[in-house]
């Protein structure tokens, strides 16, 4: 691997891990709302079960910030629903995300064990039963962000373990033993989900950059880094649509290289090379960013104009013939002279048509002498 490659490989990577942290956070943002309303009914049905045994007053309140969190939670989401935050924005709702996932849990740990105390003993295993499915629901709904998982869990559940195994009744200690153990297989279960989900939105972004580099590749003349043959049709083309629809004038300029045979067969092929790319670069320079430009093969090349007349671009092209005649590459510390003969068309969005104008345009240029320009409406 080449230096600026590998370069580019450690930015990848870095960016990578953004990327993927984004991707978690949106998933978060997506699958977490049916979670408000399990709360909620969980909530519910917990104080339906020990409303005969705990002080109504103590489920109500604990019920009520239940509520007030969920209701707290639903306009996170529901904000970011209407913000709609784009890729790498929704790093901006990690910790609004975060607070609003670890109140309510907190809400649940402490406030079911509070309810736990004034209980009795079958009433708070059935309350431990709950606290349980919650913290199971946890892991498997918040493990694309592990601390997120690992903290609910801990916040709902922690707080009733801990006080069971201080209780000191074998019974008891049993379930705060399994707890910690349904805690350990919690921990264990959210290290493999979050590997895996890390695992596949990485897959997901190399596959996609590699699809991208793919097909910049399969659109790029290595030699010059312009668009290649293909790429200047398939460019060409969306500028011609556009040109045809906006009623804009559409010029082709079809430039190449004088006597380029004679450049190899005195300086080498290696320093026809860089004549070609010392050309391509002046054409870059003379682009706008509008203006299609490409490597149309061999040492020929070709330039589309949207909204520009054919004066105008005749002009253009004389400027640049002469400048580029007076531009000598250097290649090796050897100043290489060339000149280029140019024709261009004007008239009609086809682009076949057009090119097929300007190459007759060039070849009256050779034929006149070559280091010109000639050009011709494109009638028809
Ligand atoms: P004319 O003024 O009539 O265009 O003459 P010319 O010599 O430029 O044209 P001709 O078609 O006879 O030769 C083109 C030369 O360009 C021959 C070919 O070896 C050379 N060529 C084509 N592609 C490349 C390339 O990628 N690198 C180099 N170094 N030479 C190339
Ligand atoms: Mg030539
Ligand atoms: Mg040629």
């Amino acid at each position: 691997m080449k230096d600026d490659d590998s370069i580019f490989a450690h930015d990848e990577s870095l960016g990578l891990a953004v990327r993927v942290r984004a991707d978690k956070l949106h998933l978060l943002y997506h699958q977490s709302y049916p979670a408000l309303y399990v709360s909620v009914l969980m909530a519910l049905l917990l104080c339906q079960a020990l409303w005969g045994q705990a002080q109504h007053g103590l489920l109500i309140g604990w019920l009520a910030a239940i509520c007030i969190a969920s209701v707290i939670r639903y306009f996170l989401f529901r904000e970011h629903r209407r913000r709609k935050p784009t890729s790498l924005q929704i790093l901006d709702w990690e910790l609004p995300y975060a607070i609003t996932l670890f109140i309510p849990s907190l809400v649940w740990g402490l406030g079911v064990l509070w309810i736990m105390i004034e209980s009795a003993l079958l009433y708070q295993v059935v309350a431990f039963c709950f606290l349980l499915g919650m913290a199971g629901g946890a892991v498997s709904l918040y493990s694309a962000r592990r601390y997120m998982a690992v903290g609910a869990m801990a916040s709902v559940l922690l707080p009733a373990t801990v006080w069971m195994l201080l209780r000191g009744h074998a019974m008891e200690v049993s379930l705060g033993v399994a707890s910690l153990i349904f805690m350990v297989v919690l921990l264990l279960t959210s290290t493999v989900l979050t590997r895996a989900l890390g695992g596949n939105f990485r897959l997901a972004h190399r596959l996609a950059a590699a699809k991208q580099r793919a097909e910049r590749l399969a659109q790029t003349d290595m030699l010059t880094g312009l668009d290649n043959r293909r790429a200047f049709f398939d460019h060409g083309q969306v500028l011609a649509n556009y040109c045809e629809r906006s009623r804009l004038p559409l010029c082709v300029v079809m430039i190449d290289a004088d006597h380029f045979k004679q450049i190899n067969d005195r300086y080498g092929h290696a320093a026809g090379d860089d004549v070609l790319c010392h050309l391509a670069d002046k054409l870059k320079l003379s682009l706008r960013k509008s203006d299609v430009c490409g490597r149309m093969g061999g040492e020929e090349f070709a330039m589309l104009l949207p909204n520009t007349q054919l004066a105008e671009a005749k002009a253009l092209a004389e400027r640049f013939c002469q400048s580029y005649a007076a531009t000598p590459a250097h290649c090796d510390g050897v100043e290489i002279a060339n000149t280029v003969s140019i024709g261009v068309a004007c008239d009609g969005y086809d682009i076949d048509h057009l090119l097929h104008c300007a190459d007759e345009a060039l070849y009256q240029a050779k034929a006149a002498g070559r280091n010109r320009v000639v050009s011709q409406a494109c009638a028809g």
